[in-house]
Protein backbone atom coordinates (compact mmCIF):
# COMPACT_ATOMS: atom_id res chain seq x y z
CA UNK A 1 0.00 0.00 0.00
CA UNK A 2 1.90 3.08 -0.98
CA UNK A 3 0.09 5.83 0.86
CA UNK A 4 -0.04 3.68 5.02
CA UNK A 5 2.19 4.82 7.15
CA UNK A 6 3.09 1.68 8.36
CA UNK A 7 4.47 -0.03 4.92
CA UNK A 8 6.33 3.04 4.56
CA UNK A 9 7.82 3.07 8.11
CA UNK A 10 8.68 -0.95 7.11
CA UNK A 11 10.30 0.70 4.00
CA UNK A 12 12.42 3.11 6.29
CA UNK A 13 11.07 5.89 4.47
CA UNK A 14 9.90 7.40 7.62
CA UNK A 15 11.86 6.98 10.72
CA UNK A 16 10.71 4.76 13.73
CA UNK A 17 12.44 3.33 16.82
CA UNK A 18 12.81 0.41 15.60
CA UNK A 19 12.78 -2.77 18.21
CA UNK A 20 12.26 -6.16 16.10
CA UNK A 21 12.40 -6.69 12.87
CA UNK A 22 12.15 -10.50 10.83
CA UNK A 23 10.67 -11.42 7.68
CA UNK A 24 6.87 -11.53 8.46
CA UNK A 25 6.73 -8.64 11.51
CA UNK A 26 7.93 -5.29 12.45
CA UNK A 27 7.49 -3.58 16.16
CA UNK A 28 8.66 0.04 16.60
CA UNK A 29 7.60 2.51 19.42
CA UNK A 30 4.52 4.41 19.32
CA UNK A 31 4.81 8.31 18.86
CA UNK A 32 2.45 9.30 21.07
CA UNK A 33 2.70 6.81 23.67
CA UNK A 34 -0.25 6.26 26.70
CA UNK A 35 3.26 5.54 28.83
CA UNK A 36 6.61 5.44 27.87
CA UNK A 37 7.72 2.48 26.11
CA UNK A 38 4.01 1.79 23.90
CA UNK A 39 5.13 -0.11 21.59
CA UNK A 40 3.13 -1.39 18.62
CA UNK A 41 3.74 -4.81 16.86
CA UNK A 42 2.40 -4.86 12.85
CA UNK A 43 2.61 -7.32 10.13
CA UNK A 44 5.05 -6.57 7.37
CA UNK A 45 2.02 -7.34 4.42
CA UNK A 46 -0.43 -5.11 4.49
CA UNK A 47 -3.63 -6.12 6.14
CA UNK A 48 -5.87 -3.49 7.18
CA UNK A 49 -7.41 -5.42 10.40
CA UNK A 50 -7.10 -8.24 12.79
CA UNK A 51 -10.13 -9.85 10.79
CA UNK A 52 -7.96 -9.58 7.56
CA UNK A 53 -4.97 -11.56 9.16
CA UNK A 54 -4.60 -15.27 7.48
CA UNK A 55 -4.45 -17.65 9.93
CA UNK A 56 -0.68 -18.97 9.81
CA UNK A 57 0.56 -14.63 10.42
CA UNK A 58 -2.19 -13.88 12.98
CA UNK A 59 -0.61 -17.37 15.06
CA UNK A 60 2.83 -15.95 14.64
CA UNK A 61 1.95 -12.14 14.95
CA UNK A 62 0.18 -13.58 18.61
CA UNK A 63 3.66 -15.23 19.51
CA UNK A 64 5.21 -12.06 18.75
CA UNK A 65 3.24 -9.73 20.60
CA UNK A 66 3.66 -12.61 23.39
CA UNK A 67 8.10 -12.27 22.93
CA UNK A 68 7.74 -8.51 22.71
CA UNK A 69 5.50 -7.84 25.81
CA UNK A 70 7.55 -9.31 27.82
CA UNK A 71 10.89 -7.44 26.89
CA UNK A 72 8.34 -3.77 26.95
CA UNK A 73 7.54 -4.89 30.48
CA UNK A 74 11.10 -5.86 31.28
CA UNK A 75 12.68 -3.15 29.61
CA UNK A 76 10.24 -0.26 31.20
CA UNK A 77 10.45 -1.96 34.49
CA UNK A 78 6.34 -1.93 34.47
CA UNK A 79 3.76 -3.76 37.00
CA UNK A 80 1.92 -4.94 34.41
CA UNK A 81 0.82 -4.22 30.34
CA UNK A 82 -2.37 -3.91 27.93
CA UNK A 83 -2.49 -5.30 24.36
CA UNK A 84 -5.24 -3.92 22.58
CA UNK A 85 -6.35 -3.45 18.97
CA UNK A 86 -8.75 -1.11 17.74
CA UNK A 87 -10.44 -2.95 14.84
CA UNK A 88 -12.46 0.11 13.05
CA UNK A 89 -13.05 3.83 13.00
CA UNK A 90 -15.79 3.69 15.62
CA UNK A 91 -13.10 1.36 17.89
CA UNK A 92 -10.77 4.34 17.73
CA UNK A 93 -8.00 2.89 14.65
CA UNK A 94 -6.56 5.69 12.64
CA UNK A 95 -4.17 3.30 10.84
CA UNK A 96 -5.84 0.63 8.56
CA UNK A 97 -2.55 -1.27 8.79
CA UNK A 98 -3.89 -4.13 11.68
CA UNK A 99 -1.13 -2.97 14.63
CA UNK A 100 -1.28 -4.22 18.34
CA UNK A 101 -0.44 -1.83 20.77
CA UNK A 102 1.27 -2.82 24.00
CA UNK A 103 0.86 -0.33 27.04
CA UNK A 104 3.07 -0.90 29.51
CA UNK A 105 1.44 -0.05 33.29
CA UNK A 106 2.58 0.99 35.77
CA UNK A 107 0.40 0.97 39.72
CA UNK A 108 1.10 3.94 40.11
CA UNK A 109 0.29 5.54 36.54
CA UNK A 110 -3.30 6.82 37.02
CA UNK A 111 -4.82 5.43 33.75
CA UNK A 112 -8.29 3.90 34.67
CA UNK A 113 -9.72 1.08 32.35
CA UNK A 114 -12.62 1.50 30.01
CA UNK A 115 -16.34 2.69 31.71
CA UNK A 116 -18.67 -0.10 32.11
CA UNK A 117 -22.51 -0.38 31.71
CA UNK A 118 -25.55 -1.88 33.06
CA UNK A 119 -27.66 -4.45 31.05
CA UNK A 120 -31.45 -4.11 32.11
CA UNK A 121 -33.14 -7.60 33.08
CA UNK A 122 -33.29 -10.25 30.29
CA UNK A 123 -30.84 -8.50 28.30
CA UNK A 124 -28.02 -9.51 28.89
CA UNK A 125 -29.61 -13.31 27.30
CA UNK A 126 -30.39 -11.33 24.09
CA UNK A 127 -27.38 -9.70 23.75
CA UNK A 128 -25.88 -13.77 24.10
CA UNK A 129 -28.42 -15.31 21.82
CA UNK A 130 -27.59 -12.29 19.28
CA UNK A 131 -23.77 -13.17 19.27
CA UNK A 132 -23.94 -16.88 19.63
CA UNK A 133 -25.92 -17.16 16.23
CA UNK A 134 -23.18 -15.97 14.04
CA UNK A 135 -20.79 -18.48 15.75
P1 LIG B 1 -4.75 3.24 16.06
O1 LIG B 1 -5.56 4.36 16.62
O2 LIG B 1 -5.00 1.93 16.76
O3 LIG B 1 -4.88 3.12 14.55
O4 LIG B 1 -3.26 3.57 16.42
C1 LIG B 1 -2.34 4.14 15.56
C2 LIG B 1 -1.14 4.47 16.40
O5 LIG B 1 -0.06 4.75 15.54
C3 LIG B 1 -1.33 5.69 17.31
O6 LIG B 1 -1.18 5.31 18.68
C4 LIG B 1 -0.25 6.66 16.84
O7 LIG B 1 0.35 7.38 17.89
C5 LIG B 1 0.73 5.73 16.16
N1 LIG B 1 1.53 6.36 15.10
C6 LIG B 1 1.08 7.09 14.06
N2 LIG B 1 2.10 7.50 13.29
C7 LIG B 1 3.23 7.00 13.86
C8 LIG B 1 4.62 7.09 13.53
N3 LIG B 1 5.07 7.76 12.47
N4 LIG B 1 5.50 6.45 14.34
C9 LIG B 1 5.06 5.78 15.43
N5 LIG B 1 3.77 5.67 15.78
C10 LIG B 1 2.86 6.27 15.01
ZN1 LIG C 1 0.33 -0.82 5.31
Amino acid sequence: MTDCIFCKIIKGEIPCSKIYEDDKAFAFLDIAPVNKGHALVIPKEHHETFEDLPDDLLEYLTKLVRKVSKSVKQGVNADGYNIGMNIGKAAGQLVFHAHWHIIPRFNDDGLKTWPQKEYKEGEMDKFKEQIVKFL
